[in-house]
């Protein structure tokens, strides 16, 4: 999965791919994303990103084996769709 982000400081597009390379900092401006909780937030991305392409694979597995189901999305997608749509108003919140 190729998580990708925006810089809320100079606005630039990023993959998480390039946090995770440089230590938590924005590719482009070079400075934390956080301050704080760097480590944190470099392990919960690795995370994410590493989940993200488990979750991938096993759903493509399963739908490649056509299995007598169907799998409801929303108990699949909302509450991840919950966190990034709260991260997307913590920005808005910010930048006003
Ligand atoms: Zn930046």
């Amino acid at each position: 999965m190729k998580i990708k982000g925006t810089c809320r400081r100079c606005g630039r597009e990023f993959f998480v791919e390039q946090v995770l390379e440089n230590g938590g900092l924005c590719p482009w401006d070079g400075k934390p994303f956080q301050v704080d909780y760097a480590a944190v937030l470099v392990d919960a991305l690795r995370d994410a990103e590493v989940a993200g392409n488990t979750l991938e694979n096993a759903l493509e597995i399963v739908a490649d084996v056509e299995p007598e189901f169907v799998l409801d999305e929303h108990s699949v997608l909302d509450e991840i769709r919950g966190h990034l749509e709260r991260l997307e108003r913590t920005y808005g919140r910010q930048r006003a």
